[in-house]
């Protein structure tokens, strides 16, 4: 595929229809799916994120011509999601420009856009950092790219008008009985649809009755409306943390910021290094918890031994994490998430090194306060909210009052979630959640399983929402390989199916 270096426009939604310019669809509600789809019943994407997206656009790749995509956002933008959606070119990608491909098969794919793109603004282009540890875009930069894809996308297909979008939540699936499923959108419309992939991304942190705790860190309502002379209070101290801070300071929030969690360790920095070979490990050494951690300190000593740094052992894993995972017992997957996890996520989620000055020089002036601590109560008090803490380190528990909270540690468990279309899937049987209850169960062809322990073989989910199956699937170099053996499988499933099961309506 060619990158193309054209300014990406969102298109304007047109709740109730498929977006305009892409054969808007009439609004109505009925549970046929529309004309231009000439009979066939579209593979819906759920959810345009980064992982929507390139599902969608290795589905393109592989699909017939005439098997139409539908792609579902409930957002006005579409293909930027949560994490590139942000306009301000502080909001650094964590992950250095080289290693952000979309697309799996082309490694230089980013980079050549960005060249094209610099190209094109007369060789200077906003967004870009060149830093000691390597070159890293802003995460709007990288917006515009993956816009850049789908309008690509868009106008390939064109012509035989196999991607729509939907610009509608999809809140409720409900099976059809000749095995695909009907889609209900919050407008109100239903559709048909042959098969679903499930693209949702994280789920919010669980909502609380007071507006003064906001679950969702990206809700602009979070850093509206603050009294500049109050503090308030971040939940977690990871990535999300690193960029409200930095979002606050850039609209001139001069108050105190209190960032809490258990352990009150921030993200590390990125450094450059040589790289380290991905470790042969011992079938012993994948099934136990201790055997591993002891292997991970052997790597970073003997790659200290030869002047290479601890991350690039880290990131040798990288390769392996996933299968890694997939063989852990269940058992140490639990001990893993209790007592290691808080460790790995700072070593292996690293700020850019601008992130890291600029988090270093709050802490050092005050105006950032990262507190280790448990959370025993957040309470109303007299315009606040009061939070109770026992500190990591013992000792009697403390008071911080608030002018508001802001959750950034994500949901804690899936059955707690308040989103009508997780809720629908999980009481409707058709989706279960994995074993440590972060996401959704999947086959390792990304089919989720059913309440039954089944396959589902309609329903594919990828990304985020099926972390607790892969572990490592939370960002680009993951989801996009992610992506793309989605296709093979839908292709695959197609392949089969198709002979026993009619399109047509
Ligand atoms: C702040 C931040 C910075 C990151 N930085 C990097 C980085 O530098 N490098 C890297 O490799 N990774 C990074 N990541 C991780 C990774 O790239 C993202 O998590 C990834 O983009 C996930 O994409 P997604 O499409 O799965 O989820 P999302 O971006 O959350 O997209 C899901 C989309 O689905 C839509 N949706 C959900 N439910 C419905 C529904 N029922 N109906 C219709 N639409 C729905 C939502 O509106 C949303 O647009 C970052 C993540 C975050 C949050």
């Amino acid at each position: 595929m060619t990158a193309t270096a054209a300014p990406a426009q969102p298109p304007t939604p047109a709740a109730g229809g498929v977006m305009e310019g892409l054969h808007l669809f009439p609004e109505r509600t009925h549970t046929a799916f529309p004309e231009p789809f000439a009979g066939k019943r579209p593979i819906a994407v759920i959810g345009a994120g980064f992982s929507g997206t390139i599902a969608t656009l290795q589905l393109l790749r592989r699909l017939p011509e005439d098997q139409p995509v539908l792609l579902c956002e409930r957002s006005a933008d579409f293909a930027r999601g949560v994490a590139y959606s942000t306009g301000e070119h502080e909001h650094l990608l964590n992950v250095r420009a080289a290693n952000m491909s979309a697309i799996s098969d082309e490694r230089l794919h980013f980079e050549e856009w960005l060249k094209h793109r610099a190209a094109a603004a007369g060789g200077k282009l906003e967004g870009l950092y060149d830093t000691e540890a390597g070159l890293f875009a802003s995460r709007g930069l990288y917006g515009t790219y993956l816009r850049s894809i789908l309008d690509h996308a868009m106008r390939q297909t064109a012509g035989h008008a196999q991607l729509r979008l939907l610009p509608d939540e999809v809140t409720d699936v409900e099976p059809a009985p000749d095995g695909g499923f009907v889609l209900t959108c919050a407008s109100g419309q239903r559709l048909e649809v042959a098969g679903i992939v499930l693209a949702v991304g994280n789920l919010p942190a669980e909502e609380g009755e007071d507006p003064r705790i906001c679950s969702n860190a990206w809700d602009a309502k979070a850093w509206r409306s603050l009294d500049p002379n109050r503090p308030l209070m971040i939940v977690g101290t990871g990535l999300t943390m690193v960029d409200l801070v930095i979002g606050l300071r850039r609209r001139g929030f001069p108050g105190t910021i209190f960032a809490l969690s258990r352990g009150g360790l921030l993200p590390m920095r990125h450094t450059a290094s040589a790289a380290w070979p991905t470790p042969m490990l011992t079938i012993a050494e994948e099934r136990s918890l201790p055997l591993l951690m002891a292997r991970l300190r052997q790597e970073v000593e003997a790659a200290a031994e030869q002047g290479v740094d601890w991350r690039a052992v880290i990131d040798s894993m990288r390769p392996i994490t996933a299968s890694l995972w997939v063989r852990l017992p269940v058992a140490e997957r639990r001990r893993f998430l209790r007592h290691v996890r808080r460790y790995w996520d700072v070593h292996r989620h690293r700020m850019a090194p601008p992130h890291a000055d600029l988090i270093q020089t709050m802490i050092d002036d005050g105006s950032l306060r990262i507190v280790a601590g448990r959370i025993s109560s957040m309470e109303k008090g007299a315009n606040c909210v009061r939070v109770t803490y026992t500190p990591r380190t013992g000792g009697v528990s403390k008071v911080l009052d608030v002018q508001r909270v802001i959750k950034a540690s994500g949901l804690e468990h899936i059955s707690k979630t308040r989103d009508p279309l997780m809720q629908r899937l999980l009481d409707r049987g058709l989706v279960r959640m994995d074993p440590q209850g972060m996401g959704l169960d999947v086959t390792d062809g990304l089919n989720a399983v059913r309440a039954d322990g089944e396959p589902a073989p309609r329903i594919w989910a990828l990304g985020p929402i099926v972390r607790g199956v892969f572990w490592e699937c939370v960002a680009v170099p993951d989801i996009r390989v992610q992506a793309s053996h989605l296709a093979v499988s839908v292709v695959a499933w197609l392949r089969e199916d198709a002979p026993r099961w009619s399109f047509a309506i």
